[in-house]
């Protein structure tokens, strides 16, 4: 009882690469996963949208009542957030900002006895390690403030993993994987502080591991550079890439994407999206849009339905807009009615469908 454990990741791969990470320090401090009754219940929460908050909330009460005597620790975006403003609800045991997040395996093990026997076999029922996918952060904060997005104020300064440390914990790993995902909260931010480069990242990981694939999480618009690209040309063919670009592009109408303070045009975005397809056709391109968002009328949004439709992106995540408090597109009016938004996901998810078939 005194060594086990359960964990929850919600929102975003950076979410469940730390996780994992998380998972795995335990396992190899000697504790082990347990469902029945677990010592301490880890929460990597999320704070995207009023709704991912709510859903924080509800898990705490749920894990509370299910595991009364569980000490429950919650961490990540939304636990920081309340931290923040002093507005914790009752239930947890123990909040750890963002920040903190690498103490955790530390704090848990100064609360208990640390256990005395080596695990042989030491695995968590991961979905994603299940399926041979190793989720590794590669970087962490934002600076880039886009309107909407509450990340930058909960995630702290840029700063990203060093080259060493990603390819050592690949080698290392006791997990059997197949797949590296990399994953970070902007990639364009990758090595800003440390002098490292993306491309020199894929060049390590491809020498100096046996790692069958390596992916991308997401890879944000402002890291298809030239470099990338040029880098993308090359290696198209190595098999060991996996030729899957999520690229969260968020609009298609320059007025929104002014709004949003995205700091990029359709123009120069629809550019970089045709190299990346005309180097390699069979690429799989997916996006994330946002519908709705304050400011967008018929005419902004028929321009992004025609993005979309022109651009070699085929797969389409559609978000209808939610004002999330403490952000500066919360404060903006004109924004499109409940009504509105659902049609126009509607539109947009059908949109989807009918490239998606078309790629298939
Ligand atoms: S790039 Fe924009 S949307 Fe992404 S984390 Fe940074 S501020 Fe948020």
């Amino acid at each position: 009882m005194q060594s086990s454990f359960m964990s929850f990741s919600f929102g975003c791969r950076v979410n469940e690469a730390e996780k994992q990470l998380l998972d795995q320090n335990l396992l190899d401090a000697g504790f082990v996963w347990d469902e029945k009754n677990p010592a301490f219940y880890i929460i990597n929460s999320c704070a995207i949208t009023q709704k991912a908050e709510r859903e924080v909330r509800q898990h705490i009460y749920q894990i509370r009542k299910k595991y009364p005597n569980t000490r429950i620790l919650t961490t990540g975006c939304s636990a920081t957030l309340w931290v923040k403003n002093n507005t914790k609800p009752t239930g947890a045991d123990y909040w750890i900002n963002n920040t903190d997040k690498k103490t955790i395996p530390d704090f848990i093990c100064s609360l208990t006895t640390r256990p005395t026997y080596t695990q042989t076999d030491a695995k968590t029922p991961d979905k994603f390690l299940h399926s041979g996918k190793m989720m590794i952060k590669i970087q962490e904060g934002c600076n880039r403030f886009c309107s909407y997005c509450i990340v930058p104020y909960l995630r702290g300064t840029v700063k990203s993993e060093a080259i060493s440390d990603i390819v050592k914990l690949i080698q290392q790993t006791k997990q059997p994987i197949k797949e590296v995902v990399l994953t970070a909260i902007n990639t364009e931010a990758f090595g800003k502080d440390t002098g490292e480069t993306l491309i020199q990242l894929l060049e390590a990981i491809l020498q100096h591991t046996k790692i069958e694939r390596v992916s991308f999480g997401s890879i944000h618009p402002w890291s298809i550079t030239d470099e990338f690209l040029t880098w993308y040309k090359t290696n198209k063919d190595n098999p060991r890439f996996v030729h899957f670009f999520h690229i969260p592009i968020q609009s298609g109408s320059d007025t929104i994407l002014r709004l949003m303070n995205r700091q990029y045009t359709t123009d120069e975005l629809l550019k970089r999206l045709n190299q990346l397809y005309n180097i390699d056709p069979h690429a799989l391109l997916a996006t994330d849009v946002i519908v709705g968002f304050p400011g967008e009328g018929e005419k902004e949004f028929e321009e992004t339905y025609q993005f979309l439709e022109q651009s070699p992106i085929s797969k389409f995540h559609v978000f209808r807009y939610s004002p999330r408090p403490g952000t500066a597109a919360s404060k903006m009016k004109y924004e499109p009615t409940p009504q509105k938004k659902r049609e126009r996901s509607q539109k947009l998810i059908e949109l989807g469908k009918k490239k998606m078939k078309l790629t298939t």
